[in-house]
């Protein structure tokens, strides 16, 4: 199985699950559960989501996927970029734990960038972990500038969560070799490209057929094939969830790794980090 260190020592595997769009509709909310479950059977113990995810709903759905083993995984949310000031949030983690039914979340991450400057937003994070609400805290869709902005406060952020995937290559050029100088792993969501088009490309397609495997298996291969990338790949599907853990076990060729390079070639200069 394959690990990440986050920057406090922690370790923690290498693939987890996302849960966007989980607890949007309560007719789906148990079987979203249970494919939770399934994953964590299956070694996807890192369990991603936020307040943001179905109002809260996603946050429901966790708490009753590890009803009884809470010890078993490792859970990860994020604040609203305006609830992540000294006044509010407080009570956007309180409420975050309310829904998950846990006393503490292992890692809390700011969303997004908004207003409220990085400084008061370290702040608070800061209070939470002193009042053992959080146990640690970090970044999403920051940029290497906004990272270079929090100072001596980087030390402390566990990871940057960003879009990277085959389609989404830019942080190859700067990003990830900058949270790499600082041993930070980098959290690649939607590492699949949503199970779009991405997944229909022939090249992929022809990489995932000499490995005996489905394409999104190759994606998730070469996001994990860095050291220091955490994949959060969301699945409600159990064939997908067995097909996306078997990921872990690919050993992408070098003539795998040319023929992705000229499907998906890698940047040549700086982009702009991309959002979803
Ligand atoms: P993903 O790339 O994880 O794609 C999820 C979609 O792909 C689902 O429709 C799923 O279908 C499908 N899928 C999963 N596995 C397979 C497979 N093996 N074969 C075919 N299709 C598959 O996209 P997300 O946008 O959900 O990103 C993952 C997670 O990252 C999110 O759930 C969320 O937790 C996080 N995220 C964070 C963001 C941020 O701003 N910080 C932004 C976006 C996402 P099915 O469910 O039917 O199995």
């Amino acid at each position: 199985m394959r690990h990440a260190t986050l920057p406090d020592g922690t370790t923690v595997p290498a693939l987890g699950q996302g849960t966007w769009h989980m607890g949007e509709r309560g007719a789906d909310r148990r079987a979203e559960a249970e494919a939770l479950r399934l994953g964590i059977d299956l070694g996807l113990t890192l369990i991603d989501t936020a307040e943001m995810y179905a109002d809260g709903g996603a946050e429901e759905v966790v708490k009753e996927a590890i009803a009884g083993r809470r010890e078993e995984v490792f859970l990860v949310s994020k604040v609203y970029p305006h609830n992540a000031s000294r006044a509010r949030m407080v009570r956007s983690c309180e409420a975050s734990l309310r829904r998950m039914g846990v006393e503490t979340v292992d890692l809390y991450l700011l969303h997004w960038r908004g207003s409220v400057p990085l400084a008061e937003t370290v702040e608070a994070f800061e209070r939470l972990v002193a009042e053992g609400k959080i146990r640690r805290w970090g970044v999403s869709n920051l940029d290497v500038d906004d990272l270079e902005e929090l100072g001596a406060a980087l030390a402390d952020c566990q990871t940057d969560q960003v879009l990277y995937n085959l389609e989404a290559r830019g942080p190859e050029f700067d990003l990830l070799p900058f949270c790499a100088g600082h041993r930070m792993p980098v959290m690649a969501y939607s590492p699949v490209g949503q199970g779009g088009r991405m997944l229909r490309d022939p090249a992929l397609r022809a990489v995932a057929a000499r490995h005996g495997t489905g394409p999104a298996a190759i994606a998730l291969a070469f996001t994990l094939h860095r050291p220091g990338v955490i994949a959060i790949p969301k699945a409600g599907n159990p064939a997908h969830l067995r097909e996306n853990a078997a990921a872990r076990d690919i050993v992408l060729t070098a003539q795998d790794l040319a023929e992705l390079d000229s499907a998906f070639p890698p940047p040549r200069r700086k982009q702009a980090l991309a959002m979803l």
